[in-house]
């Protein structure tokens, strides 16, 4: 299930924007003001914004910016009373994925949300997200840079080998998702080596649970959970 954050300070739209996403069988979180939206955004993994512009203390753009900074490929539509051509386009060049003016109708409204969480949920977008777009992405306590492949929980730089890394990475990229033991496996496959270790080094399912219960080990004094999908893989739960 999809968790959304709607921040919007007119609060018959939130609550009519809210009710309608809830029989969609969204999660739904709410702010109304971009301070709001911040803390939202820190305390927990979503899966796409609906952000209003005009919003009391600071403008719905700095949430935009503030957010595609912080966090890798995460989708966001602009639903927004200002349908100047130059505001769309002001809203797009700064990483929106859609944006809709009020008044709006609501059932477009869906289709394009759920156009756009499907967009983003597609592996190749994610994974051009976080190597091009996206230079860090921070689940929880958790914070990925992706361009030096380092993590940081809660402040302190986690000891990762190259193999962790591309585990956790693949896992945070995908958070609330089943991430497979292929998946792992193929990625692993298609990076170097790790030092000290031949290319023969067998890369199998034995290997993975060796490396999945070191992660755990790194992340358990955090909400942090990797669990077991049975059959399937791994999915790093949202705190
Ligand atoms: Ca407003």
């Amino acid at each position: 299930m999809a968790t959304i954050l709607i921040v919007e300070d007119d609060p018959l739209l939130l609550d009519a924007l809210t009710g309608q996403l809830q029989q969609l069988e969204f999660e739904v979180r709410t702010a109304g003001s971009v301070a709001e939206g911040q803390s939202v955004l820190q305390a927990q993994a979503v899966d796409g914004i609906i952000l209003d512009l005009g919003l009391p203390g600071a403008d719905g753009m700095e949430l935009l910016t503030w957010a595609r900074a912080q966090i890798a490929g995460l989708p966001v539509l602009i639903l927004t009373a200002r349908d100047g051509v130059d505001d769309r386009i002001l809203g797009l060049n700064a990483g929106a994925d859609d944006y809709i003016t009020k008044p709006f109708n609501m059932q477009e409204l869906q289709a394009r949300l759920q156009a756009m969480l499907r967009r983003a949920r597609q592996p190749a977008f994610t994974q051009a997200s976080s190597a091009a777009g996206g230079p860090s992405s921070t689940i929880g306590p958790l914070v990925l840079d992706h361009a030096s492949q380092t993590a940081h929980l809660q402040g302190e730089r986690l000891d990762l080998t190259q193999r962790e890394w591309e585990l956790l990475e693949l896992l945070v990229n995908r958070c609330g998702e089943v991430v497979t033991r292929d998946d792992v496996l193929a990625a692993w496959r298609a990076s170097p080596p790790e030092p000290g270790q031949s290319t023969a080094a067998p890369l199998n399912s034995n290997a993975l649970e060796v490396y999945v219960h070191r992660l755990r080990r790194k992340l358990d004094a955090t909400n942090l959970n990797i669990r077991n999908i049975r059959g399937l893989g791994y999915m790093l739960n949202k705190p």
